[in-house]
């Protein structure tokens, strides 16, 4: 992602990027939270975004770190499920680290810390097959100064290394070794919100 600030026009089209391709891959994340949860995920995330984009608007009238804020609180309220609290805290943590006119260095530090606020909602940690093993990867290749294309791929790479894994966190976790060999939901819609980020930052897409 570029050093560029976010402007108002920026966030109105990563949130329309991110409502798209969740509804374009609401079926997939419903499939892979049959394979090992309730199936759910899909639909529950679809429900989030569309009502994160009902809104675009007014969060689009805010500075950043309000406007992120907002965001979280209105995906705590709509996706539900575990992941609901765990996405709000995502958004609702960056808006709180985040300054209105974020720099690259701004945007890895302070999701850095959204990673921590999430990690310790979730009591959960790297390698334990949730979202966490997506967003780590995605936190090291920011700090790294990676490109765009190099960060997508860091969150792809990730999500595909939750299929050999087995679930420490989450209802995955009560299938214990029947976990292992089916990724883990959160993680795909993790890497595919980060790509939907990087398209549209970077305009590469
Ligand atoms: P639910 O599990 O309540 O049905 P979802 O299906 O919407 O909720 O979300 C499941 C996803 O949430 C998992 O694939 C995983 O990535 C993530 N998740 C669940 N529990 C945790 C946790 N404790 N920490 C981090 N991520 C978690
Ligand atoms: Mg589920």
């Amino acid at each position: 992602m570029s050093a560029e600030t976010m402007n108002k026009v920026e966030l109105k089209a990563l949130i329309s990027a991110t409502a798209d391709t969740i509804a374009a891959h609401a079926d997939e994340l419903t499939t892979l939270d049959q394979a090992i949860g309730d199936g759910d995920h899909g639909l529950n995330m679809k429900r989030g975004f569309e009502a994160v984009r009902a809104d675009a608007d007014s969060f689009a009238a805010k500075p950043l770190p309000d406007a992120l804020k907002a965001i979280g609180t209105k995906l705590v309220m709509t996706v539900g499920g575990a992941s609901g609290p765990l996405f709000g805290t995502l958004f609702m943590a960056l808006g709180k680290e985040i300054s209105t006119e974020p720099d690259r260095a701004d945007l890895a530090t302070a999701f850095g810390k959204a990673i921590e606020a999430v990690a310790a909602r979730g009591k959960s940690q790297v390698g334990q097959k949730t979202m966490l093993d997506v967003l780590q990867p995605v936190h090291e290749a920011l700090l790294q100064d990676r490109t765009g294309p190099e960060i997508t791929d860091a969150a792809d790479r990730a999500a595909e290394a939750t299929v050999p894994m087995k679930a420490l966190r989450g209802r995955a976790s009560f299938l214990g070794d029947r976990s292992i060999g089916h990724m883990d939901a959160g993680a795909r819609s993790t890497a595919l919100l980060v790509r939907a980020v990087a398209e549209t930052i970077e305009g590469y897409a």
